[in-house]
């Protein structure tokens, strides 16, 4: 079974990189996995931009068997070969402020005081995203090695107000303040 790209029959599906509905008719990314409960292979459902995010290979892989382009090709392509190119990308999940001061960053290992903002990480294995851990938001370009991640912190996080993302802009780029 190839993944596939189509209009979502019913409104019901959630996706799976980040939780939410995807709107009947709204374009989805299918991606075509073992089903670990039987023989044969079952679908996983994502809304085009979570898939170019979270999951670059098979999004790639579909996107280059269309037989018609789609409009917002060109811009979800480039994401999804970001995402391949920069290996730790799809694990982003969002932006939040600690809830505590116990998690310790993952890529400078100090803690993240408690209502600092974070970078949420989840690891892709066997078809599941599982949490694992966080990092502080200016250790983005030594981790991620780029800071042009807005996009994906609003994406898993649409919550975010304007302050808050202009704050969490702010701490991506302190040099550029
Ligand atoms: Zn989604
Ligand atoms: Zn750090």
């Amino acid at each position: 079974m190839p993944h596939v790209i189509q209009p979502a029959t019913t409104g019901r599906a959630k996706c799976r990189g980040c939780g939410t509905p995807i709107a009947a008719g709204e374009l989805r990314f299918g991606e075509s996995v073992p089903n670990p409960f039987a023989d044969g292979e079952t679908t996983h459902w994502f809304h085009l931009e979570c898939g170019a995010f979270k999951r670059p290979e098979p999004f790639l892989e579909c996107l280059g068997s269309l037989a018609e382009p789609l409009e917002s090709a060109e811009q979800l392509s480039g994401e999804a070969k970001r995402g391949v190119e920069l290996k730790r990308l799809p694990r982003i999940n969002g932006a939040e402020r600690a809830t505590s001061g116990r998690a310790e960053c993952r890529s400078c290992r100090k803690p993240i005081a408690k209502g600092a903002w974070r970078i949420p990480l989840v690891f892709y294995e066997e078809g599941r995203f599982s949490p694992s851990g966080f990092i502080h938001v200016p250790c983005a370009q030594g981790y991620f090695e780029t800071v042009d991640i807005m996009r994906r912190l609003i994406r898993f996080s649409p919550g975010l107000s304007d302050a808050d993302r202009r704050e969490i802009e702010a701490e991506l780029k302190p040099t550029a303040a």
